[in-house]
This record gives C-alpha cells, structure tokens and sequence, in this order.
C-alpha cells in the first residue's frame, strides 16, 4: 500500500551529542572539509550508503553507535572543536567588515529562482542555480550580508536515470523539508506559529506559503513553501518543482517568488532584528515581481506615487541576466498578466496598464503580444549586468532596443564575469597544495603559490584525483547498468572500465542543442581512433540531463550512450547518469581536460571549466563565455569557432575536425611527452600556470566583491538618495523625468560648427560650437556633449569619446555651447555633438534612452590629420 502523507522522524541524539544538530542545521558543513570528516566518523561505511547526507546519516545511525560515539572522549573533543570553530566563523568580523567606509548596504536581498548548495539539497537545474549557491556561500565568507529568497520544491529537480536503450528516464523524489537542513520560520510574537506569507490570486483566491530557512553559514535563505493546509490543492501544488508545468504554473511561482519573497523578508527581519535591505539583487529575470510588491509598499505605506516608488525601487535593485539565448528569455502572455494583476486580483497603487507597461517589447522586432520578464528587470532596475565580458556586448545587443538611439557600447549593460566557490569545488589535495606556501591562505589567496609548487607533487596530486574519479565512474556504472537490467556477468568489463593513469577528458553539463553535447561524435570513427589509440589513448567522462521536456536533448544523450556502450570503446568512454553537485565535484577534479564546444556566442559564462581549472585541470573550449575573456594561450586550448558560419551543419563539421587535431596533436601528444622522471613536464607548468594566472580570476571571491564595490554600493548610494527626507529624492527625480520626457520632443542640436579644421595636426584642439534649442529645458537638465574619435569608411565614429561643451550665452531656447576637442591620433577623425539629460540621481546619461542629434551628419569626415 502506498503511503498517503510522508514524514521523517527525526532522531533523538543523546546529550553530549545535540551540537551535531547545530552543525547540520548550518550547510556550512557542505564547503567545510573538518566538519565533514566528523560526520564521515559518525559511522563511515552508512555516510557513504547515505551519500554524504548528514541529515540522513543522524536519521538512520544505530541508536547503539550514538551510545558509542556519547562515550568516546576523543569524538566529543572533536565536535566540540567544531562547533566552536563554527561560533567563531559565524561572528568574526570578515572581508565586509573592514569595508564599512565604502558605504556598502547594510544588508542584500538576493532572489534566485534555483540553489544548488549541496547534491543533499536538490533545489538546482543547472548553473543559474549553482551560481547562486556559490554566491550565497561567498557571501558568507566574506561576511557581505546578504539574505538569499527562493522556493522550496516538494520534488527538487529530477535525478536521472537510463532505459535499457539508454533513453533518459526522470524521478522527482519527493522531499520532506523535515528530512532536510531546514528550519520553519515561526514567529515568537504569534505564539511560536510558523509565519505564513499570502498573495492575491484572481477570483478572490489566496495563495500562501510558509518559509523554510536555510543556514548557509552566515547567510539565510528563505525558502518558500506552498504545501500549507490553508490553500486549495491547486495553490500547494504552486511548489511542486522546479520548472515543471505548464506557463500558468510558473507564472504563479514566480508571483510567489517575487512578492512573496518580499513579504517573507520583512517577516523574517521584523522576527530577527536583522536590518532590512536596502538593495535588492535579482538573479535572472524570474524574481522580477519583487520591484512591483515594493513600488506597492512605497504607495500604501508611503504615500509615493506609482512614478515615485520606481524611482525609489529601481535606485536600490540590482538585474543580472543569464541568457543569450532568447528562447531562454521569461516571457507571458499579456492576458495572463492582465488577468493575474488587472480586474478584481490587481490594486489601485500598482495599476495593471503600469505593470503591462513595464514588461512591453515595445522596440524595434519586439513582440508586442507577449510581457518580458527580463525587459521588465531592465526598467525595474537601475543597474544591470551580463555575466561575462562577451556576454555583456550580446546583452547590450540583445537589449539595446530598450535604450534606442544610443551606440551599443553606451547601452547601460555591464558585466561582472562570474566566478566560483573554491571550496566547494576544489578537491582538499589542491587546496592542500596552493595553500600550503601562504598558510594564512583567505579564501580566494593563495593560487599564485602554485608556481612554487614541485611539479611531482602537482603530478600526484593529479593522479590521486583521477584515480578516485576512475573509482568514482566504476561504481555509478555498475549502479546504472544494474538499473538497466544487465546481469552481473555483463559487468565483468566495469573493473577495468577507464583507467587511472590514461588522459582523461571532462565533458558535464546541461543538454539543450546550443552545447552540442554530440559535437564530439560528429566523425565516430574519428573519435574511436583517439579512444583507442595504442599509444596516446584518451579517456572521456561524459554527464548530463536534458530538460524533461526536451526530446531533441534526449535523442543526443541516447547517441552517446549507445556510442559508449559498443564493447570496443566502453571502457575509454563512459555517460554517468544524474549529473549533479556531487558528480560535478567528482569529474572536475578528476579530469585532466575540461572540454566545452557550445555554439559561440550562447554560452553566457559557464563556470564547470573555472571549477577544472581550480583543480589542475585544463579548458579545451570554444572561445565563448569566460574563457573568450581569459583564455591566454598557455592555459589550456582554444578550439577555433567558425561561427560567422550560417550552415550550421558545416559549422559544425569544421569545429569538430579542429577539436580532434588539437586533441590527436597537441593535448594527447603534451600529456604523454614525459621526461626521465615520468613527468609530463610542459603539461605541468601549463597546469602551474593556470593555477597561479586563472585561480585568482575565476573565484567567487573576486566575483562578490566586483558584485558590492560595482553594484551594491552603489545601488545602496542611490537608494539612499532617493529614500533621504520621506522620498525628496524620488518625488524629485519622477517629476523631473516626466519633464523631461514630455520636453524632449522639443530639444533640438540646431547648428554646429568648428574652427581650426582647414589644415589640422596632431596635438590640436578643435574647437566645437554648437547652438541647441532647449525648448522648455533649462540648461542644467541636459549635458551637450562633443562626441569624437576615429571614424570608418562610413563615418561611424569608432569608439567615441565624450566631452561636454559648457554652456554660453542664450537666447530665449536657443542656448550657445563651446568647447576644444583634442586631436590626439593620426588618420581619419570625426566629431558630432549630442545632447544627453542629465540629473545627479541618474546612474548613466544614457538611462532614459532620450537623446537629441544633429539632423544630418555633421562635422568633419574624411579630415585626414597629418
Ligand atoms: C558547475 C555546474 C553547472 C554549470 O556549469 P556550466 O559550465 O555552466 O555548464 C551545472 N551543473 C552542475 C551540477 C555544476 O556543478
């Protein structure tokens, strides 16, 4: 019989045992290696069996070996000193707090649709989610304070298993939120009664949910939970999992991420005293909702206008978006919307033509039926950034519409690049390694010291991690063809599949068509000559899920599993079902090449290849994402991107025949090339060079400080200035705009004109005049700016610079603007003059898109300088 309701009990420790509750309810213990070595001495063989699950560990240990553990001395000195060791983590002042004259916030909100903390926690698709668990647990480390909103899935995300026929097959374990490293948010004030957080739903319904706190460290994660008593069947399913169901579905959770999110923070910092945020930082365009919840708050509790509370909401939110690819784009139908925030379930303080408003495509090639989520992250927030350096150019491409009139480099999208947790993803024997030069090592510290390094310690170290993920594979493989039906006597072959000391190829990630998980089997037999060469043979470990829905994806994973279960190949190339943190930690350790072939410019960042390069490992990667940024040509290998190509089936053949010459030429023929102490001498100073150049780059510690000094910081500013004296600030700013904007029509370059350009040279200055028309502007609303710099056959300006003209006399409107231009290169030179808005509470001139030009080109072209 099935079981109607699920519960876990959770065990009763003896008294000298309770801190091993305390250190489990702190998924510190995830990224701590001595926290994790005590759990591992509860009882060694069942933390295997439980895969390195605490909870379930305390939950299925023998009362009898509890009994044990309270009476061994040298066990309770052990916890002890973790616990302590934890106090002490948990209250030290860190990086952050020696920041305090920078201004930063006193405190973060951080919305993620997804966490992957811990393969024990499975709230996590893919990187956006590991992204923001590696920035939560950054965060901690450095003491930033940040409080981290998601949702909690009743069935996570599906683990993966294979058909005899190697079809993916999907389970959603369902997950009882007492069974995890969680607390229920309750309210002392309300009797202890767990909090509850309600939305409006049309039809007068009510959708509510109860908040689950995750400890992560210093850092808490409220989790909400829509399986509550109080809702409909229809509203405790809003929680189901993650990205399942249908477009109502997610609409619904992303209204209770979103507003939600927003009330279950003012619960939980009214309960904890913690200061509320000042600047909310929206990971992806999912959470978006939160700035309309606040813009609400701002009107009811305020007395602001709609125009008002955005300015005072956009001045403090913070939007990274997370695609190139625009299918990856959030969209809803406008009905939907209309119906879900317009008639009985919408409000007068946050009316539903604003809202539509806010997510309009209403740019050039927009669609004009559907609601953008991230377009509506753009307006709702003040600063917005790309991922990596190459994905913060196809953004300002991709978005530029939005800021229409202004060149692509001046579209206001930035980039931070993304980065890694360093402990949760290198293995202990390199950390062991870089750290042991500085032993103060901070985290993000210490990667340079890899130069001082003994190359046979590095080889060693290298060796151990691939052994242990050759072990690793074994074991999965028997487990996976087990699942699949072969007897034990067709798995004789699985003790010899792989081998520890073979070149060892990564290949993890996602499925969707743009990462061209096949790409590697476009010539098979290509790629069974480099398997099986006798020589320099090559080994590959491939991992992956494709979306349930995504049938494409699960054809290519059916190709590499058969491909990978022909008797000649098996055991040089393997698909380990379920990839997952746990995995994902095994492979990037254990490989010593980290293959990435996505189909240029679409991967936004990728961060599995930083999470190799950590360990030793080397990138064998398209020029894409980060690796476009840092690639320097000794720290792994560029597979050349044919991607002005437009057949894509030819683009295709062409990257994988460069991807097996690089491979069959220079890595194999590198790894093999041993000197007489059976040292691949160039590989490892490859490997020393990627440790000591890329490791400071790619940690996350770089990426959350770039994160505060770049964005918090100066979100916090500017929402200060709007919130100073009840919101002078954004009463001031939204009248002001809304001045400007209905002005601007009349705003006008009429002449303009330069002397000094008969005969120019090098090291003049031209002096530039320019007569504007204000219309109803004063001349502190705008900046005239001389825009000039070199300029191609059609008199494009190639990477302008700006000076602003100061202001002269006026006459009625028409105001006179004068001011040199330094002719400092050679060659053809262009300038033109523009007329930009410009108030002190702008994060960037180019903020309202607003801008005034000559009627026709203008200026000098083709006014070569001698
Ligand atoms: C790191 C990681 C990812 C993201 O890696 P990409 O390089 O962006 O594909 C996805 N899933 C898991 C389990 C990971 O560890």
């Amino acid at each position: 019989m099935k079981a109607i309701r699920r519960l876990t009990v959770r065990t009763v420790l003896p008294e000298p045992l309770r801190g091993l509750e305390e250190l489990v309810l702190n998924l510190r213990w995830s990224w701590h290696e001595e926290t994790l070595d005590l759990f591992r001495s509860v009882d060694p063989g069942l933390w295997e069996s439980a895969r390195q699950d605490p909870v379930r560990l305390l939950g299925e240990v023998s009362a009898a070996r509890l009994a044990a553990l309270a009476d061994d001395r040298r066990f309770l000195r052990r916890l002890d000193a973790a616990l302590d060791d934890l106090r002490d983590y948990l209250t030290a002042p860190r990086w952050y707090q020696s920041q305090d004259a920078a201004g930063g916030p006193q405190s973060i909100a951080y919305f993620s649709p997804e966490y992957g903390l811990t393969a024990a926690l499975p709230q996590y698709s893919g990187g956006l989610g590991i992204l923001a668990g590696d920035h939560l647990k950054t965060a901690s480390d450095l003491g930033v304070p940040i409080i981290g909103v998601g949702l909690l899935y009743r069935h996570g995300y599906f683990s993966q298993s294979l058909s005899p026929d190697g079809w993916q097959l999907e389970h959603y374990p369902a997950v009882d939120p007492n069974g995890l490293p969680l607390t229920l948010l309750r309210d002392p004030g309300a009797d202890g009664d767990p909090v509850r957080v309600a939305i409006g739903l049309p039809e007068g319904r009510t959708l509510t949910a109860q908040v689950w706190v995750a400890q992560v460290g210093r850092v808490p994660l409220l989790l909400l939970d829509s399986d509550v008593e109080e809702n409909d069947q229809a509203a405790r399913d809003v929680t189901d999992r993650l990205y399942g169901g249908g477009t109502d579905h997610r609409l619904l959770q992303e209204m209770l991420l979103g507003i939600g999110g927003v009330r279950a923070i003012r619960a939980y910092c009214r309960i904890s005293g913690q200061p509320e945020p000042e600047v909310f930082h929206t990971n992806e365009g999912h959470a978006g909702f939160l700035g309309l919840e606040r813009i609400r708050e701002l009107v009811d509790e305020h007395g602001l206008s709609f125009d008002e509370a955005l300015e005072a909401v956009r001045a403090g939110t913070v939007f990274t978006t997370h695609t190139p690819v625009p299918a990856g784009i959030d969209r809803f139908p406008r009905e939907l919307i209309h119906k879900h925030f317009g008639g009985s379930a919408g409000t007068s303080s946050v009316p539903v033509d604003r809202v539509l408003a806010l997510g309009e495509e209403n740019y050039e090639d927009g669609d004009r039926t559907v609601f953008n989520m991230a377009v509506m992250g753009m307006r709702l927030g003040q600063r917005v950034n790309g991922v990596s350096r190459l994905h913060g150019v196809v953004s300002r491409e991709m978005f530029g519409g939005l800021w229409g009139g202004f060149d692509l480099d001046e579209v206001p999208i930035g980039s931070i690049t993304n980065g890694v947790h360093a402990e949760t993803w290198v293995a202990r024997e390199v950390l062991d390694l870089v750290a042991r030069e500085t032993p103060a090592a901070m985290p993000g510290h210490g990667w340079e010291s890899a130069l001082d390094v003994p190359e046979h310690e590095i080889w060693r170290a290298r060796r151990t991690l691939r052994e242990r993920l050759v072990l690793d594979a074994r074991r999965r493989l028997r487990e996976s063809w087990r699942q699949r039906g072969a007897s034990e006597a067709e798995m004789s072959w699985i003790a010899d599949a792989l081998d520890p000391d073979v070149l060892t190829i990564g290949f993890a990630r996602r499925v969707p068509s743009y990462k061209r998980l096949t790409l590697m089997m476009r010539d098979p037999e290509r790629l069974r000559a480099l398997l099986l060469d006798p020589e320099r043979p090559v080994q590959i470990v491939i991992a992956g899920k494709a979306h349930p829905a995504d049938e494409g994806g699960k054809r290519l994973i059916q190709d590499i599993v058969r491909f990978a279960d022909s008797e000649d190949v098996r055991h040089r190339i393997v698909f380990l079902p379920d990839y997952d943190i746990a995995l994902g930690q095994m492979m990037v350790a254990g490989c010593d090449v980290w293959m990435n072939n996505p189909l240029r410019p679409l991967e936004a960042c990728g961060t599995s290849g930083m999470k190799a390069a950590l360990n030793g490992g080397l990138n064998l990667s398209i020029r894409d994402g980060w690796w476009d940024e840092w690639y320097d040509g000794q720290n792994g290998w560029a597979i050349p991107s044919a991607d002005g190509l437009s057949d894509p089936d030819r683009r295709d053949q062409l990257e994988a025949a460069a991807l097996y010459e690089l491979i069959a030429e220079h890595v194999s023929v590198m790894f093999y090339d041993r000197d007489g102490a059976g040292l691949p001498r160039r590989w490892l100073e490859m490997v020393k060079h990627t440790l000591a150049t890329l490791g400071p780059k790619v940690v996350s510690t770089r990426m959350l400080r770039d994160y505060v000094r770049q964005l918090y910081t100066p979100a916090a500013r500017s929402a200060r200035a709007m919130a100073a004296d009840d919101y002078a600030g954004a009463r001031q700013l939204a009248a002001w705009k809304q001045r400007v904007v209905k002005a601007w029509p009349g705003v006008a370059v009429d002449h303009v004109e330069s002397a000094g350009e008969e005969s120019p040279h090098v090291g003049q200055e031209l002096v530039v005049r320019a007569v504007v028309n204000l219309g109803e502007l004063n001349p502190a609303d705008v900046a005239v700016e001389a825009v000039y710099g070199r300029v191609d056959e059609s008199d494009a300006i190639v990477s302008p610079s700006y000076r602003e003209l100061p202001a002269g006399e006026a006459e009625n409107s028409r105001v006179r603007y004068v001011g040199e231009v330094p002719l400092d290169r050679t060659g053809p030179f262009g300038y033109s003059v523009r007329v930009v808005p410009q108030h002190p509470l702008l994060a960037s001139r180019t903020e309202l898109g607003l801008v005034a030009l000559p009627p026709a080109p203008m200026g000098m072209t083709n006014g070569d300088l001698r």
